[in-house]
């Protein structure tokens, strides 16, 4: 028998995306009901993002989730790009983007302050669900449905947020012929660790070499991630402690290098690198949101920041239409969420242009990357635009 319920606002999806945005709207006493497919567990043990720009982190401040982020969080107002040639740089964050910066917080620490909050507030996430379907997007009374062990469930929803991730059902749910998706795949991954030493720097060091592009970053003062870049048919079984930390020493500064402490790697991974935008990002009643709709290559840390523009826009417009009866924002939400989307798929394009050792590159091109970096380290404006792009365009 299929049991019947009824929410303002039905989320599918318990990444930072869905759990934010439902934060946000109870706090305007707007009902929300978010649908995970995992359970919690599974969902915080994922080791993702780690920088976050300011509009995030204003975000979790309005969310009321921002306490631990403020105490355990790191302000950077800068990071290093190394080049086997030209030399390392700092990149003044805070000197080039007009007093700007960005926190380093992991995207567990914050998913887990989001679930938190939610519990506090007595919020509604089911876990587990299966076999989320979402119905009726162009009518005005869509309605979602999940199985949980032998129950099947449906909820009557005003509107449906698809906040499921690349892999989810909500984009597939929008018929072909409308959907428009752009997509670049780069021939390369990130391979990366996580270990539980204490950073090599201070600040991020992105290198490049001709051995490849690495990345030294951090989740916090003990908690290291590294990545260095891998061809695609590499596996993580391939790849030993040993031989990583061996491979990241080759990659980074000599002096970094004679420095870093390594240790077992807790978590170890390898990504490959993709672009991806879906348009548009409405339809009838359903609205995507985060990697649902758009990815990014990590080079530049723009996923998750991406993801809290569309909550920022979706979450003003939700609160105008049920607040003030106007339906503008939501008119306007696509356009609007997409128009910053593309902005932040350049930058990533242009700093993993810039870094990475593509296979069989032309000389020419690799030259072009050369002084790419060159003007890059001799030019304010050139610095300016990568310090504001870093830091996060306005939403
Ligand atoms: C390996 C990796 C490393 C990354 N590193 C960085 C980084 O360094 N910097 C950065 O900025 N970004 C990074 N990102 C991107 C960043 O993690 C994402 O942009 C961010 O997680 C987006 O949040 P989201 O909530 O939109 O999607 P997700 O975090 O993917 O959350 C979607 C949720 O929906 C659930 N779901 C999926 N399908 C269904 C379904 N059918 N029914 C119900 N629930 C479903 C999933 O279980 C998941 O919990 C990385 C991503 C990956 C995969």
């Amino acid at each position: 028998m299929t049991q019947t319920t009824k929410t303002q606002v039905g989320i599918i999806g318990g990444g930072p995306s869905g759990l934010l945005l439902s934060q946000l709207l109870h706090l305007q006493g707007i009902e929300t009901v978010v649908l995970e497919r995992q359970s919690r567990k599974y969902v915080l043990a994922r080791v993702r993002a780690g920088v976050l720009e300011h509009g995030f982190a204003n975000l979790m401040r309005e969310a009321r989730c921002s306490e631990r982020m403020e105490k355990e969080g790191e302000i950077h107002h800068g990071f290093y790009i190394y080049d086997q040639q030209a030399g390392k740089q700092r990149v003044d964050l805070h000197k080039y983007s007009g007093d700007n910066s960005v926190i380093v917080y992991g995207q567990t620490e914050l998913t887990r302050d989001l679930y938190e909050a939610r519990e506090k507030m007595g919020g509604i996430v089911i876990h587990n669900a299966e076999d989320v379907k979402p119905h009726d997007l162009t009518s005005v009374s869509p309605f979602l449905t999940y199985r949980k062990g032998e129950d099947v469930h449906r909820i009557d929803c005003d509107f449906i947020i698809g906040a499921d991730g690349f892999h989810g059902v909500s984009r597939k749910s929008i018929p072909k012929d409308i959907l428009k998706e752009y997509e670049k795949l780069y021939p390369f991954g990130w391979l990366g660790v996580l270990s539980r030493t204490k950073p090599v720097s201070p600040e991020l060091i992105y290198a490049r070499t001709e051995r490849g592009f690495a990345l030294c970053s951090m989740r916090s003062q003990v908690l290291s991630r590294y990545y260095i870049q891998v061809p695609l048919s590499d596996t993580e079984e391939g790849w030993s402690d040993d031989a990583f930390w061996d491979e990241l020493k080759q990659r980074i500064p000599a002096d970094d290098a004679a420095r870093l402490i390594t240790g077992p790697s807790i978590e170890k991974s390898i990504a490959p690198l993709r672009s991806f935008v879906a348009e548009p990002m409405r339809y009838g009643n359903l609205f995507l949101a985060g990697d649902a709709a758009h990815i990014v290559p990590p080079t530049g840390a723009r996923g998750l920041n991406s993801a809290a523009s569309d909550i920022y826009y979706l979450y003003s417009a939700l609160v105008e239409h049920y607040k003030k009866g106007s339906s503008k924002g939501l008119e306007n939400y696509s356009a609007r969420a997409l128009a910053r989307v593309w902005k932040a798929q350049r930058f990533s394009w242009w700093m993993t242009m810039l870094l990475h050792r593509f296979p069989e590159m032309p000389g020419y091109d690799r030259r072009l990357q050369d002084i790419e970096l060159a003007y890059l380290f001799s030019s304010d404006a050139a610095m300016s635009a990568l310090a504001e792009n870093y830091t996060g365009l306005p939403f």
